[in-house]
């Protein structure tokens, strides 16, 4: 197997056997004295991305999309919910506000009730004869 580095001075491109690693050479390019590197200290290839991390990242927006959606499911399911206690609040309050209605009509019905047996009571008080109107009775 063989070293592969880059000279320090002039970048140029050098192969060496694994067998020369650690030892003293020179750069064919620029003449630089250089020594070869351990095959371990050489920078390593980045690493191929895990399968994993591939569908984790193409899993991401997917991901993303579905949390952002089930959050506006739940937004609107709480706006719903908001809605639902307003339209029963209103609900009640209708209901408060015909109870009160029927109260008052009731009321209304009273006073009417108590206005005609006035007004009743009032016809069946006899009229004195020298009165002008006569009263022709029920
Ligand atoms: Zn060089």
């Amino acid at each position: 197997m063989d070293i592969i580095f880059n000279c320090g001075n002039c970048g140029q491109r050098i192969v060496v056997d694994e067998a020369g690693a650690g030892l003293a050479t020179e750069c064919p390019k620029c003449g630089q004295s250089l020594t070869v590197p351990q095959a371990a200290t050489l920078p390593q290839p980045k690493p191929p991305v895990p399968a994993n991390e591939i569908a984790r990242y193409r899993a991401f927006p997917w991901r993303w999309i579905i949390g952002a959606a089930s959050a506006l499911v739940l937004a609107s399911a709480v706006v719903m919910v908001r809605q639902d206690q307003k339209i029963k609040a209103l609900e009640q309050r209708v209901a408060d506000l015909e109870r009160a209605v029927g109260q008052l009509r009731g009321s209304v019905a009273g006073v009417a009730g108590m206005a005609s047996h006035a007004e009743r009571a009032v016809r069946h008080t006899p009229v004195p004869p020298d009165s002008s109107q006569r009263w022709n009775g029920p």
